[in-house]
C-alpha cells in the first residue's frame, strides 16, 4: 500500500544510545545502533522501498524515563527534542515528531510538551512507561493525581500520547527471575504496559479529561484480546466495578485509545482488535529498528482485511489524529 504512515519508529541521540544494546543479540548491536542514530539515509531507503511515506519518530527506550536524576531527565529530553526538531526541519513530508518528557517532574513534562507542540510543532508525546525517580527503586505510574495536571495540559494541546514500553524494575521482576527470555518484547514489555494503561483508565482520569487519546503499540499490549474479561469477571455476581472510574473499561478503550500494529505483524491478532475497537482506533506503525520496515509492510500491505480499513489503518487514522496536512 502507498502513502503509508508509521508512528512508533524510534531514534537516537549518542546520549541514550546505550539504552537500547544488550535487547538483541550483541553481533547486531552495530547494525541496530547505526540505524537508531541514521533518520535521513538508510531509514528512507527502508521506507522508499516498502512504501512508507512518513513515519513520526520518537526517542528510543527506556532513555528519559530512566534518568533517576530530574535536572538531568529534563536536559536530556530537551536536547532530544531539539535534535529531533532539527532532523524533521530537513524533510518534513518524511518524519514528524513525538516528543520525549521528563515525567520524573510532572510541570516540567507540561512545560517541555507546549515548548514542543508550540514551539517546535511536534504532534505528541511518547512516553516509555513509568519513571525513575532519585529514590532507589522508585517507579510513578501517571495515574497519580500529581500528574493530573500534567494530563490537563495534554488534553489542552489536543495531542495524543503514546505510552510505549520499558521492563519492570528489578526489584518488581521476581516472577521472571531465571527466565530472562520473557523480559522486553517477550512478555514483560505488554505486561508492564498493559498495567499502566489499565491503572490510568481505573483511575477516573478519563472521566475528568475526556478528549485525552492515548496510543498504545504492539496491538494494544494484549488488551484487546483480554477485554471482556476485564469487564465481565465473576459475571454471575453482577457487582459493580470497585474503581473510581465511573465506567467499564472498554468503554475508555474505545473512546480514548488507539492501538497501533508495532512489532505485532499478524492478522489473527489484527482482525480481533479491529473486532473489538474498530478500524478507526487502529493505525499501522513498524517500531522500527527494532523491527524491520519490510516485514511490517509486506504483512500489512497483505494481510486479509478490506481495503478501506487497509487506506484506514495505513494513512488516514494517522492523517486525523495528528492533524497531518
Ligand atoms: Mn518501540
Amino acid at each position: 500500500m502507498q502513502g503509508k504512515i508509521g508512528l512508533e519508529e524510534h531514534f537516537a541521540i549518542e546520549d541514550t544510545i546505550e539504552d537500547s544494546n544488550g535487547f538483541l543479540d550483541p553481533g547486531i548491536w552495530p547494525e541496530l545502533k547505526s540505524r537508531l542514530l541514521d533518520v535521513q539515509g538508510k531509514r528512507i531507503g527502508f521506507m522508499d522501498q516498502y512504501e512508507v511515506e512518513m513515519m513520526i519518530l520518537s526517542l528510543n527506550a527506556p532513555a528519559i524515563q530512566a534518568i533517576s536524576d530530574t535536572a538531568r531527565a529534563t536536559e536530556i529530553a530537551i536536547k532530544s527534542n531539539d535534535i529531533l526538531a532539527e532532523e524533521v526541519a530537513k524533510n518534513p513530508k518524511r518524519f514528524q515528531a513525538l516528543a520525549a518528557l521528563p515525567m520524573q517532574d510532572p510541570e516540567a513534562a507540561a512545560l517541555e510538551l507546549q515548548r514542543c507542540v508550540k514551539d517546535l510543532g511536534f504532534v505528541g508525546a511518547l512516553v516509555n512507561g513509568f519513571s525513575e525517580l532519585e529514590e532507589e527503586n522508585s517507579a510513578v505510574y501517571y495515574d497519580l493525581k500529581q500528574y493530573w495536571p500534567f494530563w490537563k495540559v495534554v488534553e489542552e494541546l489536543d495531542v495524543p500520547f503514546y505510552l510505549h514500553p520499558r521492563n519492570p524494575l528489578p526489584i518488581d521482576s521476581r516472577i521472571y527471575d531465571g527466565h530472562p527470555w520473557l523480559m522486553g518484547p517477550t512478555w514483560a514489555f505488554a505486561q508492564e504496559t498493559a498495567v499502566h494503561a489499565l491503572r490510568l483508565i481505573c483511575s477516573g482520569l478519563f472521566d475528568e479529561y475526556p478528549k485525552i487519546q492515548i496510543i498504545l503499540g504492539h496491538m494494544g499490549e494484549g488488551i484487546p484480546f483480554n477485554l471482556w474479561r476485564i469487564d465481565n469477571r465473576n459475571g454471575w455476581v453482577k457487582a459493580p466495578p470497585t474503581y473510581p472510574a465511573k465506567r467499564l473499561v472498554a468503554d475508555y478503550i474505545q473512546e480514548n485509545f488507539h492501538i497501533t500494529t508495532s512489532g505485532n505483524f499478524r492478522t489473527q491478532t489484527l482482525i480481533d482488535t479491529l473486532l473489538e475497537v474498530g478500524a478507526d482506533r487502529i493505525l499501522f506503525s513498524t517500531d522500527y529498528p527494532f523491527e524491520g520496515v519490510e516485514d511490517a509492510a509486506l504483512w500489512f500491505d497483505d494481510a486479509s482485511i478490506s481495503e478501506a480499513d487497509r487506506l484506514k489503518i495505513g494513512r488516514t487514522n494517522a492523517q486525523k489524529l495528528f492533524k497531518l496536512d
